[in-house]
């Protein structure tokens, strides 16, 4: 039976990329929508076929609980408000595929965990390079060692964002974001480093730069770059920043090749070079574009036959933890030790 999902925000993410793709998805489709914009809900709904009694707002989202045509909900909103919007809908028993970054702190992120094993329902992030085929295929690549020994990632998630105050996007406003582009767009380099190593890292350090004179950058962080080293080794150099001329690049080498990608975890059009001592290769494993429908359908089946989840609320928690061991790190000028969970040594 297909399994029915209340998006809940009707953002930029939501509209244009999320909705869309349930057409290709398998196995769910949307049975209501969530919006403090009666207005925009209504627009939306009609677009999609959907009923007005299946709107619902911030208020009255309690109801949703006695709804049996919504078995899940899809959070899509400001990363401030995942927590407890995941914590409403676990207590109205539904199951939750929550955007990333999962949440803004670590104990918010266990929260999620905690309310997920009460309710007995699942809890995925939104994790879509896990479902977009050149990032699947640079995973097989390091799995099967085609690069040698991994010892070098470094990745590139970078665009100059508009003048704008915290008060006017909430990407720049700490209590809605955290602390600014790692969260949001460096995330994507974090994860591709330890999904391409396989590791978590065993130590970090980190430098941020906050221009507060800039009315962008009065909450967060324009600039943040980080270096993990990890228990084989293999050392990482990650760069994020919201006041860089765009770039978005992984590329991991070791000592007989290199592999490439850029753009590295776009919505479509990906890239990727495979190198080695005598060859260039340009390898096109799929269409990046079907991560989204892939990452519905993944979550669909996995609500279904109550399967083990690729992208679960651990590893949205892991990643959480490394952001504030990195912004600990910047802060102290010092490098710091982690165990094999992420969190922080002594
Ligand atoms: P957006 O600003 O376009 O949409 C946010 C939505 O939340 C809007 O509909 C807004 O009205 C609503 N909202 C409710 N309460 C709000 C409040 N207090 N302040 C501001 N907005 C409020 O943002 P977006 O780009 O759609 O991002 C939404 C979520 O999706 C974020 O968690 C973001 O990190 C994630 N996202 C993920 C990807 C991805 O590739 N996986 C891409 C973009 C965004």
């Amino acid at each position: 039976e297909s399994v029915g999902v209340a998006i809940i925000g009707l953002g930029r993410y939501a509209l244009a990329q999320i909705m869309p793709a349930f057409a290709a998805a398998r196995g769910c489709h949307i049975a209501a929508l969530v919006s403090g914009n009666a207005g925009k809900a209504k627009r939306v709904a009609a677009a999609y076929g959907l009923d007005e009694d299946r709107i619902y707002n911030y208020e009255n989202f309690g109801d949703i609980a006695s709804d049996d045509r919504v078995d899940a909900v899809y959070i899509i909103l400001p990363t401030g408000l995942h927590a407890d919007w995941a914590e409403k809908a676990f207590a109205a028993e539904k199951h939750v595929l929550c955007e990333k970054p999962m949440a803004l702190s670590a104990t918010e992120c266990e929260r999620m965990i905690a309310a997920s094993e009460r309710a007995g329902r699942k809890l995925m992030i939104g994790y879509r390079c896990h479902f977009e085929p050149y990032n699947l295929r640079a995973m097989e690549l390091m799995r099967e060692k085609a690069l040698g020994d991994l010892r070098l990632i470094r990745t590139a998630h970078q665009y100059r964002t508009g003048m704008a105050t915290p008060a006017e996007n909430w990407r720049l406003n700490r209590a809605l974001a955290g602390g600014g582009p790692l969260e949001d767009y460096g995330l994507y380099g974090l994860q591709a480093s330890l999904y391409l190593t396989g590791e978590t890292p065993e130590s970090l350090s980190a430098y941020t730069l906050q221009p507060k004179n800039d009315p962008r950058f009065q909450e967060i962080f324009a600039h943040a770059s980080t270096q993990l080293r990890f228990p084989s080794g293999a050392v990482a150099q990650l760069a994020t920043s919201y006041d860089s001329f765009g770039m978005n690049a992984v590329s991991a080498r070791g000592a007989k090749g290199a592999l490439v990608m850029e753009p590295a975890t776009s919505y479509s059009g990906n890239a990727m070079v495979l190198q080695t001592y005598g060859a260039r290769e340009t390898l096109t494993p799929g269409t990046s574009s079907v991560q989204f429908a892939q990452q519905l359908s993944h979550f669909a089946k996995a609500v279904r036959e109550n399967a083990v989840i690729r992208t679960p609320g651990e590893m949205g928690l892991r990643d959480i933890r490394l952001i504030e061991a990195i912004y600990k790190a910047a802060a102290s000028g010092r490098t710091l030790a982690l165990n094999a969970d992420a969190t922080l040594k002594d």
